[in-house]
């Protein structure tokens, strides 16, 4: 992502603007507590569809004995923010009760101010956020290259059938999110965030000598060996391949990365492995 030149100087300035306004306010409201807004350092992310989205949120609550509410608060804000040019609308909740609460919401050129003030209670709550912008241009996402290819896979290892060596999330492709219409990204329902492959866990490829039987029957290299001296494995007809259980057999075989591999041993596809996965006889 590269950063839009003067977009967050832009937006760090309507923070401030928003936070003078609300004092502002809050001077001719509630004279006696300025308010002590709270103003992340940095914006929230508002809305996840490309460009993003950024805004600052400000917040601050006044504290008052009970015996200081007052009635004509929300009135008086309403007021006071139309005069300064505010569109201004009133919500109020459970309406006649102790607890009734009145919401005063004011917009103006995409910011938006509010004030609540609850019965019974002598206190107050300002809150503002500045208009939404994009800090950043969206680049076309450029997919990872394979940690293993065909030609790079060790010797005793075959590709992950998950992701076909990518070692990264077949599914997002290591991002952690999806694209989502309605939401902009949506959690990856592969890794669900981890971005790694969840079988090779990053590897790219999986030590044949750990594979369960029905996996290697997956692999057509493998595939005549296990059905000659594999027993068949009980499975429950209903479950896929691809159930936790399986995953975590294949997590639990860690790749072990620092491993030095000899030259003799490649390309020999029965490195690690014990009869009768390996044949008896040496071929050569
Ligand atoms: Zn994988
Ligand atoms: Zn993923």
């Amino acid at each position: 992502m590269a950063e839009i030149e003067g977009a967050r100087q832009e937006l760090d300035r309507a923070a401030e603007w928003l936070c003078a306004e609300l004092h502002r306010l809050a001077a001719q409201l509630t004279p006696a507590q300025d308010p002590d807004l709270y103003l992340p350092s940095d914006p929230f992310i508002v809305d996840w569809h490309e460009p993003l989205l950024y805004q600052y949120h400000a917040t601050a609550r006044i504290e008052h004995p009970t015996e200081h509410y007052d009635a004509t608060l929300a009135t008086r804000a309403a007021s006071l923010l139309t005069s300064a040019g505010w569109q201004v609308t009133d919500d109020v909740t459970d309406a006649g009760s102790d607890t009734e609460l009145t919401t005063v919401t004011a917009d103006r050129d995409g910011f938006r101010v509010r004030v609540r003030i609850q019965r019974g209670y002598g206190g107050g709550v300002y809150s503002g956020q500045t208009p939404a912008m994009a800090l950043y241009t969206p680049e076309p996402f450029v997919r990872p290259d394979p940690v293993r290819t065909p030609e790079t896979v060790r010797g005793g290892y075959v590709l992950c059938d998950e992701c076909d060596g990518l070692g990264w999330c077949p599914v997002c492709e290591g991002r952690g999110w999806c694209p989502n219409e309605q939401h902009g990204r949506e959690r990856c329902p592969e890794c669900y965030k981890d971005r790694l492959c969840p079988i090779c866990q990053g590897a790219g490829e999986l030590e044949i000598a750990h594979l369960p039987a029905w996996k290697r029957d997956q692999y057509p290299e493998l595939r005549a060996v296990a059905s000659r001296f594999d027993p068949p494995v009980p499975r429950d007809p209903g479950s896929s391949p691809r159930s936790m259980e399986d995953a975590d057999q294949a997590k639990a075989a860690p790749v072990p990365k620092e491993r030095v591999t000899d030259e003799h041993e490649r390309g020999d596809p029965w490195r690690g492995c014990r009869p009768p996965c390996r044949p008896q006889t040496n071929p050569t």
